[in-house]
């Protein structure tokens, strides 16, 4: 590889991985939020706000449960919003919950 042909390379491979950067933030950003109204979304009794859960539906819920607390919660800590593994395309609100809350590890 001529030393042209190797710096027309790393310029590709540095524009290609720019553009996967950009189009994962965009995702993470563009995401739509979860409605309570989804079907799913209603199956696992997930609220936007943790406070408001039905304590007599779900007994086990706890105040400080929230999707920011959650093991499937994948937003930065401090983001009011972010991806979960139940709702993929879509965005949490961090102070949310739904029953299939797991506690973060660590
Ligand atoms: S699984 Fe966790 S992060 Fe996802 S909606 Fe339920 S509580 Fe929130």
């Amino acid at each position: 590889m001529s030393s042209n042909n190797r710096r027309v390379f790393f310029m590709q491979a540095a524009a290609a991985s720019a553009v996967l950067v950009a189009g994962r933030q965009a995702m993470a950003q563009g995401a739509p939020m979860v409605s309570e109204q989804d079907p799913q979304a209603q199956a696992l009794g997930y609220s936007a706000d943790s406070a408001k859960v039905d304590a007599k539906k779900f007994p086990k819920h706890a105040a400080s449960q929230t999707c920011a607390t959650c093991q499937l919660f994948t937003g930065k800590a401090g983001d009011a919003s972010g991806p979960c593994g139940i709702f993929p395309g879509k965005a949490v609100s961090a102070k949310g919950w739904c029953s299939a809350w797991v506690k973060k590890a660590g």
